[in-house]
């Protein structure tokens, strides 16, 4: 059998490693592992049950025991928590806004990156995984490891058009750039680790953007 293919891909909000990492994913019949999903689902059930996001160990609690399932195909997004699709809940503002307060706990963190780990590890042909510290944390050994980055106010307007427009440039703001600059006191995705190939997506097209991925791909799997 042949070894399982591993690409990692990190990069702040906004840069498009989502759509690319799917398309890449694709193009080498892949699994395909969004982990700020696993983080948003997180979050989406701590507001749920109502739990005090500034309670350690009600959030640790919650990040053993909550009943997520999330699907590995680039083709189809399957998440659900206790069996509630979540998939559109989870992109909400709200959660957005959120998010980094759950994200920043170590200890949850730690559970989520070896239930990442177990889910790459599972993937017979290899997966694409994307995230913030996949090409340094939780996968610092993945056959390709690319940072994905654009200017801030590229990654502004695309994350405006993913929200229809039914933001205001503050609330936007936020959301995109609060956000990165709460994240970045817990996982690193700013600057390229050693070994990590960056692609800045400001001035490509979706397109560009997918053959610079796979062409980075290609560098690093000759090079290993
Ligand atoms: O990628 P996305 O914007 O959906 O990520 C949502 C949030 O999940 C991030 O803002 C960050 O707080 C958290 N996250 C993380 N580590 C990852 C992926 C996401 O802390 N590997």
């Amino acid at each position: 059998m042949t070894k399982p293919l591993i690409i990692a891909v990190d990069g702040p909000s906004g840069s498009g490693k989502s759509s690319v990492a799917k398309a890449v994913a694709r193009h080498y019949g892949l699994e395909y592992l969004d982990t700020g999903a696993m983080y948003r689902a997180l979050t989406w059930y701590c507001l749920e049950q109502g739990l005090d996001s500034t309670d350690e160990q009600a959030l640790v609690e919650a990040a053993r025991t909550f009943p997520y399932q999330q699907g590995t195909s680039p083709d189809e997004e399957v998440i659900t928590v206790g069996g509630v699709d979540v998939r559109e809940a989870i992109r909400q503002p709200r959660i957005s806004e959120a998010v980094s307060a759950v994200a920043s706990n170590r200890q949850v963190r730690q559970i989520l990156i070896d239930l990442q780990r177990s889910m790459i590890a599972a993937a017979p042909a290899g997966m694409v995984a994307e995230g913030r510290d996949i090409t340094t944390v939780v996968a610092p050994d993945a056959d390709a490891r690319i940072l994905l980055t654009a200017r801030e106010e590229v990654r502004l307007a695309r994350r405006g058009l993913q929200l229809g427009g039914s933001q205001d440039a503050a609330s936007l703001a936020a959301q995109v750039t609060g956000r990165d600059a709460k994240d970045s006191q817990v996982t690193s995705f700013t600057q390229a680790a050693e070994g990590v190939t960056l692609v800045d997506s400001s001035d490509l097209t979706y397109e560009e953007t997918v053959e610079a991925l796979i062409a980075a791909v290609e560098v690093a799997r000759s090079a290993s």
